[in-house]
């Protein structure tokens, strides 16, 4: 116990050096995922860049390449898809989770932009999961031929096979990292596989047959580069949870995507609940000492489904111009509102948020009055509940009005920086979605945040 306090005391120091950062000293935040509590988009890559210089390993335990985190450094401009947000920071081991899907030629890809920009990528700095599953090429097919055989009642997937990918997993017919290290067992799989599925591709969609022989070679052209980075990761993070290192959980989409808590079938179709990041990330045994949830000042969605608070026409170009809302992944433009209190609330709620990241406030400063959405009205009756379903389908905004700030507060440091109107948002979200703000973000560069 005490090696494990004295090892955050000494860290929190050279922290504290490094970024003005001061973190709490001690055990409360030794395990600390970094959730979403909306839609996904709420800035968690920046704040994931921010916060990671206080932990030894940065994780990431669900998802695939269908999202994509920004980070503005002093090394640049980065897009992240699958890798975990703290590759940009020298000092810190980054592990993809078992509970990831790992498209390889997308990640040989990343990993060489990287590394391109001088980002140092090696095994003593990556390290991916064994029990990791591959995103085939044919997963993608997938993911094209469903999205387009559902034509206007598509669910608005990226297409980059992750519901595919997904449901082979829980029918036990997946290629996983651990694979790539057994040739013969893979191509062996590799067959046996491709059969079964082009039962559904040619047989079910009436499209070509995938071939085998491409898979094995495309396994072996993106995959052989990456065995180096393969391990028994379970085992790396059980050591370092027992000789005190911190860890953090790097969550990609928000609360309203996940598979079992979100707007299904809108959803994603892994775990984005920080109960699940011990699990995704190879350590079931390991408990969360808190969990940091990123609310954006507003909302944004991408794909389809329900978006209750959705603003429209000049209202919503305007927002989405200044708040930069196009997707990372896929440059779409993205859906926009404002803040919603009730789906925020449930956010919270589900992802067991400790403490609040309000992301993204100066976006909001050209406004003269900010519009919030503080219930929902479901068949005439009011409601602060978050419902799912149709109930959900058929639920009307009720909006009220803050006073705006009308400044520039992307210089703002400190919280007496703020101007009152911005303080008192600030202070007003908090009380409403029942959760203590932490930190308050009003800019992407690392430098632009406030500790509340
Ligand atoms: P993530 O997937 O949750 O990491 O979110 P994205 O990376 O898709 O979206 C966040 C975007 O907002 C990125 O372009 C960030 O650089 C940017 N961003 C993050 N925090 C702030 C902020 O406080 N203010 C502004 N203006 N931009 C921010």
């Amino acid at each position: 116990m005490w090696s494990r306090t004295a090892g955050s005391l000494k860290r929190a120091f050279s922290t504290l050096f490094r970024d003005r950062l001061i973190f709490v000293i001690g055990e409360s935040d030794m395990l600390t995922a970094i959730v979403g509590t909306n839609w996904g988009d709420e800035g968690k890559g920046r704040m994931v860049d921010l916060l990671s210089s206080g932990y030894d390993i940065v994780i990431r335990y669900q998802g695939g390449n269908n999202a994509g985190h920004t980070v503005i450094n002093d090394k640049g401009k980065f897009i992240l898809n699958l890798l975990p947000s703290g590759i940009l920071r020298e000092n810190t081991v980054n592990v993809m989770g078992c509970g990831m899907v790992i498209d390889i030629e997308h990640l040989y890809n990343e990993t060489k932009r990287l590394t391109d920009k001088g980002i140092s990528i090696t095994p003593d700095n990556l390290k991916i999961s064994e029990k990791a599953i591959i995103c085939m090429p044919y997963h993608r097919l997938l993911d094209n031929l469903e999205e387009d055989r559902l034509r206007d009642r598509a669910y608005g997937s990226t297409r980059r096979g992750i519901a595919p990918v997904y449901g082979d997993k829980y029918m036990k017919k997946s290629i996983r990292i651990m694979d790539l290290l057994s040739p013969e067992t893979l191509e062996t799989k590799v067959r046996n596989i491709v059969q079964w599925k082009n039962l559904m591709i040619e047989g079910g969609y009436g499209a070509e047959a995938v071939d085998a022989d491409e898979m094995i070679a495309w396994l072996h052209e993106f995959g052989d580069w990456l065995k180096p980075y393969i391990s028994n990761t379970t085992l790396f993070l059980a050591d370092a949870v027992r000789s005190g290192k911190k860890i953090m959980f790097e969550a990609q989409l928000g609360a309203l995507k996940d598979i079992d808590f979100g707007i299904v079938p809108y959803t994603s179709s892994s775990s984005t609940i920080a109960a699940y990041a011990p699990i995704g990330a190879g350590i079931p045994f390991a408990k969360l000492d808190s969990v940091i949830g990123i609310t954006k000042a507003y909302s944004s969605a991408v794909g389809e489904g329900p978006f209750t608070a959705e603003m429209f026409g000049e209202e919503a170009d305007k927002l989405r111009e200044a708040g930069g809302e196009y997707g990372a992944a896929t440059g779409r433009p993205r859906r926009v509102g404002p803040l919603d209190i009730v789906a925020s609330r449930y956010g919270v709620l589900v992802q067991g948020a400790t403490e609040i990241a309000l992301t993204k406030l100066d976006v909001l400063s050209y406004m003269d009055k900010i519009p919030v959405c503080v219930a929902y009205e479901i068949d005439g009756e009011r409601t602060t509940d978050f419902p799912l379903g149709d109930r959900l389908d058929r639920a009307k905004p009720v909006i009220e009005y803050l006073e705006g700030f009308k400044t520039d507060i992307s210089g703002c440091r400190k919280q007496e920086d703020l101007p009152k109107a911005a303080l008192d948002y600030v202070k007003y979200v908090e009380k409403a979605i029942g959760c203590r703000i932490k930190y308050v973000s009003v800019g992407p560069s690392r430098d632009q945040y406030i500790v509340m």
